[in-house]
């Protein structure tokens, strides 16, 4: 009998292995410009430790952990918390008032694995503790943006705030009387979690739901004044260091230990999997844990294969546009032909990739040829518009067209948008 892999744990072979080692020395060569130092943390912890950070009616916690039920022990879902435990047991706060701490490795989840989903998966993850400056909110999205940005892979940040033990249970229960209203139309899901984090229903994938809660109150309006204020200056901060966002109101994140502001980084390009990396703030969190009271904490996790995916894609369509013809040259009739044998020579002299059809065929074939090339632009040269010394060149990316002069040099300028 064949012994394969468990499903939803992946080998990563020589071959995938260059693009993650890319990702991991740039994470690290940019975090350190930001000042962050790495550790490395074990894959077992209590379960305890999650059960009482992440909280206990999250979807972590409540379907997705890989525990150890005998022992009490739990692999790793997430790393935050055991951040902290960490970060309390070896009295890193009394080292420095601020530490800028960061982590790379695999984490367990028991979901279904699909693109990008994994059972066993690996995480960027970047955490400041013992500030609440928003100014540090705003340079922990910045450095998550500037690492994509390197990656160059393309994601929006959305931005939400989640307020504080203060507003936030006056925000859930203004929330909590707008679903009730609707409870019928929620799903079970939902149903079941209003009682307990009735936020839930607002990030809801489902789409009754998400039409259910359109027009739900949001909790940008219902923000204590601390709440209010620290959240204007990180938009401004954000604004001054030129790091683009928009606002989500919809967004509440899974983990129960989030405050005010929380992020994600949103790509288009992975399907359902839209999100590359997410955090937040978590002011109590070190307290709750059994650390120093007042220390404050924000940080981000990215998912590593979500990274590598992306990079992946972009490999294929670079590789695609370097088999793709510049231009295709259609020359119609014998004279034609004649003229635009030479016409090719001298475009291919300009270094454009193109092509030509010597067989005398037809408009339509040689479009035909054009297209299956991937051909960016078609120049056509017809006996009236040859007449004219003039051929009409076609984008074929929007379709234009224009007549153009039979000249080498305007052709190549204009095809190359030089
Ligand atoms: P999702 O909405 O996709 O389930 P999440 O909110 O559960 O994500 P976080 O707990 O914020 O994710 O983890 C941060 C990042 O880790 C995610 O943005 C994603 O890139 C990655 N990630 C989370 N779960 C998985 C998984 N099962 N497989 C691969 N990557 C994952
Ligand atoms: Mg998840």
């Amino acid at each position: 009998m064949k012994i394969t892999a468990l499903n939803g744990f992946k080998d990563i072979l020589p071959g995938d292995i260059e693009l993650w080692q890319r990702v991991e020395s740039t994470a690290r060569e940019i975090f350190s410009r930001f000042q962050f130092s790495e550790l490395r943390l074990p894959i077992l912890e209590k379960t305890e430790l999650f059960a009482r950070s992440i909280g206990e009616a999250t979807d972590i916690v409540e379907k997705e952990m890989y525990t150890f039920v005998d022992k009490g022990v739990t692999m790793r879902p997430e790393t935050t918390a055991q951040m902290i435990r960490a970060y309390i047991e070896h009295g890193l706060y009394a080292q420095r008032p601020i530490q800028r701490l960061f982590t790379i490795g695999p984490m367990f989840r028991h979901e279904r694995p699909q693109l990008g989903r994994l059972r066993q998966f690996h995480q960027l993850d970047a955490e400041v503790l013992g500030t609440d400056n928003p100014r540090i909110d705003a340079e922990v999205m910045a450095m998550g943006s500037m690492l994509l940005e390197r990656l160059g892979i393309s994601v929006s940040l959305e931005m939400n705030s989640l307020g504080c033990p203060e507003c936030r249970p006056v925000f859930r229960q203004r929330l909590l009387a707008f679903l009730e209203e609707r409870m019928d139309h929620l799903c079970d899901d939902c149903k079941r979690r209003s009682t307990t984090n009735p936020l839930r229903a607002l990030d809801c994938k489902n789409p009754t739901c998400r039409e259910q809660v359109a027009d739900a109150p949001s909790i940008l309006d219902n923000l204590c004044e601390g709440c209010a204020d620290h959240f204007q200056v990180v938009r401004s901060c954000l604004d001054k260091l030129k790091v683009p966002y928009s606002l989500n109101k919809f967004m509440v994140r899974g983990l129960d230990y989030y405050c005010r502001t929380t992020f994600e980084f949103i790509t288009g390009d992975l399907g359902a999997q839209s999100a590359v990396g997410g955090g937040g703030r978590y002011d109590g969190l070190v307290e709750k844990l059994g650390g120093p009271k007042k220390t404050p904490g924000i940080g981000f996790a990215m998912g590593l294969e979500r990274l590598v995916l992306l990079l992946q894609q972009q490999e294929k369509e670079q590789e695609k546009r370097q088999e793709e013809l510049d231009i295709f040259v259609a020359g119609l009739g014998p004279v034609a032909s004649e003229v635009c044998f030479d016409l090719v020579h001298e475009l291919r002299k300009q270094g454009l990739r193109v092509g030509i059809d010597h067989e005398g065929k037809s408009l339509k074939s040689q479009m035909k040829q054009a297209d299956k090339a991937g051909a960016t632009h078609v120049l056509i040269v017809g006996e009236d518009e040859l007449a004219r010394g003039e051929g009409v060149l076609r984008n074929m990316t929007n379709q234009e067209q224009q007549d153009i002069a039979l000249d080498p040099q305007v052709i190549g300028t204009k095809v190359s948008g030089r």
